[in-house]
């Protein structure tokens, strides 16, 4: 074996503004399968999509790319959205390796986007700008999946004037926001500037670029993050729990370092003491048998990372997303320790008043309390989980006015909650979004001290 062998796959998120192309950057890169099976397609994931090196290269049309990188591929996560970034980690940092930031270039900059750059900026990740929509520009001639600089060759000078302007509008709205940036093939260190690619995620134009930079970002900033023990121990986080006809409760996971084995002992993080179970079967997909649906699955008896995984196991029920989960090949109270250790890194400070607030998984609660602390707004209590009558007899017994306020990120109001809240003076913002949540909070309090 080579030294590749000890570079894993490295994870890629999307983030980016509503509307501005993440998930049809992702069904088009899900769709570049050449035939399922053919060297060089891609492979599907439970919960991610997997690039390989062969396909990057046949597509940026450089037979070279597998001498010249040592990293084996790109793994993207299927679930788009800052909200999957920040409930996803890792060891207390991001479980993406690197993140595609979607702009569409035809509006700039918006809200979430401004928002993605906050959450990268903190957690230290290394991204990339996509300038999307690029097809829409009036008089765009498009050659379907070609490289960036084989359509900008092919369009008009009004067409080439028109995008270099708007590259160069977003790369003044990166300056605004604390980074350097240029047009990518201009940028010659990408430790010092941010590189913008322009794209079409209909036509999949600029996509051969883009794989190309993340290629080369990974290879210089991840190096050394990237090295996994193929043979050590699983140890991944929970994308999602899931109910499963014939199986009951799975997870679904992502798995960034080492090996799980169907009938390794593992350990999961929750709310209280880590559940502690064996795992009764590893699924992926399967598309042999699309028509039943029972046969949505096939087994297979491990996995190495990093890999998007399904695992069937007793006692799953009660399993947050965003959770860590580790195998335990030996000493099992101590990967017990390890986990709970794990989720100590999510620190969230509290103060004697302040908000309520609750999220849905334990990464985008400190997602939240991160904006909050940001804007100096003190938090009383942070817990995950949906709005419970609980909570509302709690915050009932507050009584200053403005800490009156339980504040939902991805959650639901219980019904018995929703009821309570009603004969109540108490507030309830709950969002999707969490700069919705904080301006709407903020506004209140503005009206009634009005
Ligand atoms: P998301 O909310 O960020 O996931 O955005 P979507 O992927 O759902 O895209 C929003 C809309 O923009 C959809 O109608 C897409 O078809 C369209 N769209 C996305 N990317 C492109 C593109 O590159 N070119 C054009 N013309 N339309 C696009
Ligand atoms: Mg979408």
């Amino acid at each position: 074996m080579n030294e590749k062998s000890n570079l894993r796959t490295p994870i890629v998120s999307v983030m980016g503004h509503v509307d501005h192309g993440k998930t049809t950057l992702l069904d088009k890169i899900r769709g570049t399968t050449i035939t399922s099976g053919e060297a060089g397609a891609i492979t599907q994931h439970i919960g991610a999509t997997e690039v390989p090196i062969d396909l990057i290269s046949k597509k940026c049309g450089d037979s070279n790319l597998a001498n010249k990188f040592i990293v084996p591929g790109l793994l993207f996560i299927d679930t788009p959205g800052h909200h999957a970034f920040t409930s996803l980690r890792s060891r207390g940092g991001a479980l993406a390796d690197l993140v595609i930031v979607i702009v569409d270039i035809n509006e700039g900059f918006m809200p979430q986007t401004k928002e993605s750059l906050e959450i990268l900026k903190r957690f230290k990740t290394p991204f990339v700008v996509v300038a999307n929509k690029m097809d829409r520009i009036h008089g765009w001639n498009p050659t379907q999946d070609a490289p960036f600089s084989a359509t900008y060759q092919n369009q008009s000078q009004r067409v080439k004037d028109i995008l270099d302007q708007k590259v160069y509008e977003i790369v003044g709205e990166l300056y605004e926001a604390g980074f350097n940036s240029n047009r990518y093939d201009r940028v010659t260190d990408f430790q010092r500037n941010i590189g913008v690619v322009p794209i079409s995620a209909s036509t999949g134009e600029g996509i051969p670029d883009l794989l190309m930079v993340l290629m080369g970002l990974a290879q210089k900033f991840l190096e050394s993050d990237l090295s996994y023990d193929a043979d050590g121990p699983g140890v991944g986080t929970v994308l999602e729990v899931k109910e499963e006809k014939g199986l009951g409760a799975t997870i679904d996971l992502i798995l960034y370092d080492g090996k799980l084995r169907k009938g390794d002992t593992i350990v999961i993080g929750s709310s209280g003491e880590p559940i502690k179970t064996k795992v009764r079967a590893l699924l992926k997909p399967n598309y042999l048998s699309e028509i039943r649906t029972e046969d949505k699955f096939r087994q297979v008896n491990e996995v190495t990372a990093a890999t998007g995984v399904k695992v069937s196991a007793p006692d799953l029920e009660n399993v947050l997303a965003g959770s860590p989960i580790r195998a335990a090949t030996g000493d099992v109270d101590r990967v017990v320790d390890e986990v709970k250790k794990e989720l100590e890194d999510i620190k969230i400070s509290t103060e004697n008043t302040g908000l309520t607030i609750k999220a849905d998984t334990i990464g985008s609660l400190e997602a939240l309390a991160n904006e909050l602390a940001e804007e100096e707004i003190p938090i009383r209590k942070a817990e995950v989980g949906d709005i419970s009558q609980r909570d509302i007899i709690e915050v009932s017994a507050i009584e200053d006015q403005y800490y009156s306020v339980i504040i939902g990120f991805n959650v639901k109001v219980l019904p018995d909650a929703k009821e309570k809240a009603q004969f109540s003076d108490i507030k309830l913002f709950v969002n999707d979004v969490i700069y919705k949540l904080i301006d709407d909070y903020k506004e209140w309090v503005e009206e009634k001290k009005a």
